[in-house]
């Protein structure tokens, strides 16, 4: 590959900062900077001169289309591409952009899923331009990230309610600091997301009608070599894999996507992108991007990018790990423990506010990462659990407990700083240990939430994130602005909340069976396994309070998401249950079927040679797959008529319970019958490529 200048490269396909002060005018340039940083509304004109410098500079970087960019429910990006040109009277084209189509777009799109909230005669919803993400091109095309309304202005897509849940976390946390004697510009909420995907040659991939349809095996006995070496990970990354990445790299940085650190994950063939963190929505939508790039250079390489929570059964499934923090315009990370008291002080307290928010809304942030695909991490073996719980860290936790219970902090620290008359605890922050095992974990100046898929966008558990955090400040501010000694009322505030949610923080191994027991038994948390499970928390009434006070999302919106959401997950199974009948029916039972004869034939020629000879491989083979194809077919049949049924239910709750309960189940038995029959199956006869085959097919 040639070598490449990276700073010349990096952003070079962006309409970024450094282009935007190039070549607008000051007053253009002021104007827009400050819609950008403080929300104000972007006036006719500006628009206008922002539209004409975009255009030139994408017409001089090859475009020849624009598209205005968006995240419908459907969880990946839309966009319909219009060209610039325009007839011209001599016969000719211009190429034209408008300030008007610059802010605002109408696609055709009735067909995204809107949840009822658009009914068919305004069905046509519009795009308006978030100037806060910036523009950039993509396969000739200049793309204009937007948000997606319908006409009455409800959110049909996911960045309106993620910019919507950073307003009320920025006028929360601003009451806060005020408090402090802090008067900032703004808060906002950063993310860094880690990804996780596999590699599969696309030669062994395109034999397989499983991962084609559903992107996941459906079928796979476990070859002789899974993991268990843990050999793969942090290894020597193979050749072909490295010229991937380095290509990839290339396409990132020419999008001005900060990818930084990559390298193999544990299981065989998998591996993770982490870019550097950026702001919540242009994280966003770079992590969109960033999937979508992947998959398309994988292609280029005679690969294709797995991005399913759990491709292969018996390996490791695929996760995103969602680093979160807060921080002011002026580069204050509020998650930072601070040098003096009194920013310590603070920092406990916005540190309390995530906290509560977590306790409050476990069942939110759980179901902000709930589809069929990632049950299949979450609740099952693996990691992290279904239950939320934070982990601090065995230092931040001792100097809580200190101060919960009023005493005095004994920790590795030995100066004990004073706030007023209240003793809040200096600790060095670099001290947070690593415990793999939590869904909720701060690390040093950030919270890492680990419960994400691999697929999932970030900006459903950010969006209620920021909403439950919001409320936990504001909640806060409400309390301290009304009290007469602001020191005394911090220090009584932090200690009652941490105190009153103390049953959320736990250092232990979430994986273990006790935790399991402790969480829910003892401590009364969540533990919902499943999406059937948690998607309805979003109706329950605490939930939608916080949500529409906060006008994160109107009432109707949050009735449309988990319409969405839930049928998205029986969509998603019943695809799934279909294509396996079809792999059983055209392949796996004529497949074994041939094998048997085989079998058969060859065991009564040797007898019709010799009567010796007594053929006891043949025979007790036999004798079992025709016993497993008795199974096979028994629960195929038993899947086709939990799927049938499933037409039966006109509520979509009772539906996804059925999946749950009927479908799923029927297609895990159908599973197991196969993955045996394929262990005594000679490969020769055997339809689609092995496990084996799969997970190390890229060399
Ligand atoms: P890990 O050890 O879990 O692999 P790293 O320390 O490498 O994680 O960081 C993972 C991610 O966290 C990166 O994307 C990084 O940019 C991001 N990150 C670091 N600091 C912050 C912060 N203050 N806010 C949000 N994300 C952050
Ligand atoms: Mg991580």
């Amino acid at each position: 590959m040639e070598k490449q200048n990276v700073p010349e490269l990096f952003g070079s396909l962006v309409f970024d900062d450094r282009v935007m002060r190039a070549r607008l005018s000051d007053k253009v340039y002021n104007s827009l900077r400050k819609t950008i940083d403080e929300n104000v509304k972007l006036d006719d004109e500006v628009a206008e001169a922002v539209a004409v410098e975009m255009r030139d500079w994408a017409l001089e970087h090859g475009a020849t289309h624009f598209t205005h960019w968006f995240q419908p429910l459907t969880g990946v990006t839309a966009e319909k591409h219009d060209s610039f040109i325009t007839p011209s009277p001599d016969g000719g084209v211009l190429m034209e952009f408008s300030g008007k189509e610059l802010i605002k777009g109408e696609p055709d799109a009735s067909s995204f899923p809107s949840g009822g909230l658009r009914a068919t005669f305004e069905a046509r919803g519009y795009t308006a331009w978030d100037p806060t993400s910036y523009a950039f091109i993509k396969d000739h095309t200049l793309c204009i990230p937007t948000a997606f309304c319908s006409y009455s202005g409800e959110a049909l897509d996911k960045k309106t309610p993620l910019l919507r849940s950073m307003q009320a976390l920025d006028r929360e946390a601003k009451r806060i600091l005020k408090l402090f004697g802090k008067d900032v510009k703004y808060v906002r909420t950063s993310v860094g997301p880690e990804q996780e995907y596999f590699l599969v040659d696309k030669e062994v991939f395109d034999k397989r009608p499983d991962l084609i349809y559903t992107g996941r095996t459906l079928f796979g006995a476990m070859p002789p070599k899974g993991q268990e070496l843990d050999d793969h990970y942090f290894g020597v990354i193979k050749p072909r894999v490295t010229e991937f990445m380095e290509d990839l790299n290339n396409e990132l940085w020419k999008l001005g996507i900060l990818a930084k650190t990559e390298h193999n994950e544990v299981a065989p063939a998998q591996h993770e992108l982490a870019p550097i963190f950026s702001t919540t929505n242009v994280a966003t939508d770079n992590n969109q991007l960033m999937m979508e790039i992947m998959q398309k250079v994988a292609r280029k390489h005679g690969m294709v990018c797995l991005l399913h929570e759990k491709p292969f059964a018996g390996v490791n499934g695929s996760g995103k790990h969602n680093n979160w923090s807060m921080a002011t315009d002026t580069g204050v990370n509020l998650l930072s423990p601070g040098d003096t008291p009194y920013e310590n002080a603070q920092f406990l307290l916005f540190l309390a506010a995530v906290i509560q928010a977590v306790d409050d809304y476990q069942d939110l942030l759980r179901l902000s990462v709930a589809t069929a695909g990632n049950d299949h991490r979450l609740g099952a073996n693996e990691a992290p659990p279904a239950i939320i719980s934070v982990f601090l860290g065995d230092e931040l936790s001792a100097i809580l407990d200190a101060i919960r219970d009023d005493k005095p902090y004994e920790g590795t620290e030995k100066v004990v700083m004073k706030l007023g008359v209240n003793s809040i605890p200096h600790f060095s922050k670099d001290t947070t240990d690593r415990n793999r095992t939590s869904p909720f974990a701060f690390t040093g100046n950030k919270f890492e939430f680990r419960s994400l898929g691999s697929s999932n966008s970030i900006a459903c558990c950010n969006i209620m994130l920021n909403a439950a955090v919001a409320e936990s400040l504001k909640q806060y501010a409400d309390e301290l602005e009304k009290s007469d000694d602001f020191e005394v009322a911090l220090h009584e505030l932090i200690k009652r909340v941490i105190t009153k949610h103390q049953r959320i923080l736990f250092n232990g191994n979430g994986y273990g069976e006790e935790w399991i027991k402790e969480a829910v038994e003892v401590r009364g948390l969540s533990n919902l396994k499943t999406t059937a499970d948690a998607m309805p928390r979003l109706l329950d009434k605490k939930n939608m309070d916080m949500l529409i006070s906060h006008k994160v999302f109107t009432k109707a919106e949050i009735q449309s998401r988990c319409e969405i959401m839930l049928e998205n997950y029986c969509k998603t199974v019943n695809i799934e249950g279909h294509t396996m009948v079809e792999m059983v029916r055209k392949n796996y039972l004529p497949a074994i079927e041939g094998y048997l004869y085989s079998l058969a034939k060859t065991t009564s020629l040797m007898k019709s040679v010799s009567d010796k000879v007594k053929c006891n491989y043949e025979v007790s083979t036999m004798e079992r797959l025709s016993e497993l194809t008795d199974y096979i077919m028994d629960s195929v049949e038993k899947l086709e008529v939990a799927l049938e049924e499933l037409k039966s239910y006109d509520d979509i709750i009772k539906t996804s319970e059925a999946v749950r309960d009927t479908v799923i189940p029927a297609m895990d038995k159908l599973r197991g019958y196969v993955d045996e029959a394929e262990m005594l199956t000679s490969e020769r006869y055997w339809p689609f490529p092995s496990y084996g085959k799969l997970l190390f097919s890229v060399n």
